[in-house]
């Protein structure tokens, strides 16, 4: 598909005037007057539900059908050329994880959460806690200070699905009081539609400009690429274009095999990429957590290696044996720095997937040279 990125009219984001914190956290608090949303002319594409500028959002089809609406994605016609972010951000400061460990729990349990992320904790360089469409969850900022009350280094997804931008605003200055290591800026998926459907869904913004926001205001931006999503061609440029909004790390999701994510790697550093990477990894144990990883649009998860675990005597020692082994193979991919254990890991619980989790984590960090750790 030939699809090119071509410069808009909008005007950039006033770079970013207060540093992080010494520790890679967000100690400083941001004053509240002055403070600048990063102003673009360019109207969103005419039919795109989420209202994207920077599109095309990574809930395409595999057919190039829209996620959120019975129509082609209107960012794949013909000729049709991706925007580009025309003057540089500096990112905030950040100290990129080797292990970033996906916080799952229930929504809006506290208690769960807590113990969860005690465990987790001295397993992993930080926690990334999701921002999901099919379960209203606590607020971001307050996600952040549970994880940084049980001892963890919190990454937090923020996405633009439910707010506008003056509130998404209001949680950048909110997490970055409670102590966020990062922010994950994404467009976000579409509400899951038995949720609150009556309920207007907002996308004032998109993920490329929330991150301009975020960097803005000195809170260090994660962004998520799906590399198989169409068009696939061009999502290594999109890639670069966040990263000129101001991204300091990009977290990928999940692709079939390691050398896949080399190659989209390479080409996302041909075009100029040079903000550390976090590769995916899948984590299942069963039947069932194999599952939900597979039924996610746009995620591919190896085929052969979910059918040799679900085979194995010890399915759970299996699991955590593929997943530590993807893992190697991901970090040893120039521009990767980090990875990213992601999935329900477990059927049998919350606690037992977090051990799961963390016994990954633990055998990954022994593994690769303590320098490499970060958060
Ligand atoms: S697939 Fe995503 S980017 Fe494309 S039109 Fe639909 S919502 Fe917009």
């Amino acid at each position: 598909m030939d699809i090119h990125v071509a410069r808009t009219t909008q005007p950039s984001a006033r770079p970013n005037a207060d540093p992080p914190g010494r520790d890679g956290t967000l100690g400083q608090v941001v004053p509240a007057v002055d403070r600048p949303a990063p102003a673009d002319s360019t109207a969103p594409v005419a039919g795109c539900p989420k209202r994207m500028v920077f599109g095309p959002c990574g809930g395409v089809r595999s057919a190039g059908g829209c996620e959120m609406a019975d129509h082609p994605c209107v960012f794949l016609g013909p000729g049709r050329t991706l925007p580009e972010w025309r003057e540089p951000q500096r990112p905030g400061e950040l100290r990129p994880p080797l292990v970033l460990t996906d916080l799952s729990v229930p929504a809006g349990d506290a208690a769960t959460l807590t113990a969860t992320a005690r465990l987790l904790a001295p397993t992993c360089d930080a926690m990334l806690v999701g921002d999901h469409q099919d379960r209203p969850d606590f607020p971001p900022t307050q996600l952040a200070g549970l994880i940084a009350a049980a001892g963890g280094r919190p990454w937090v997804t923020l996405a633009c699905r439910d707010r506008n931008r003056i509130v998404l605003e209001q949680e950048l200055r909110g997490l970055q009081l409670a102590g966020a290591a990062a922010v994950l800026c994404v467009t976000g998926d579409g509400r899951a539609f038995d949720v609150r459907p009556d309920v207007t869904q907002v996308f004032d913004l998109d993920g490329t400009r929330l991150t301009a926001l975020a960097a803005a205001m000195g809170v260090p931006a994660g962004v998520a690429e799906t590399p198989t999503a169409p068009p696939v061609d061009a999502r290594p440029a999109r890639l670069v274009q966040k990263q000129r909004a101001g991204a300091a790390v990009a977290v990928l999701n999940h692709v079939s095999d390691p050398a896949s994510v080399g190659r989209f790697v390479a080409a996302t550093r041909g075009q100029g990429l040079t903000i550390p990477v976090i590769a995916a990894v899948a984590v299942f144990t069963d039947a069932r957590s194999a599952a939900v990883l597979d039924a996610l649009p746009g995620l591919e998860i190896d085929r052969d290696v979910v059918a040799a675990v679900l085979a194995a005597p010890d399915p759970v020692t299996a699991g955590i044996e593929a997943a530590v082994a993807e893992a190697r193979s991901l970090l040893a991919i120039d521009g990767v720095h980090g990875v990213n254990l992601s999935g329900l890991a477990s059927d049998r619980g919350v606690r037992f997937a977090a051990e799961v989790q963390a016994e990954i984590g633990r055998r990954i960090r022994e593994e690769v040279p303590h320098a490499r750790a970060g958060g």
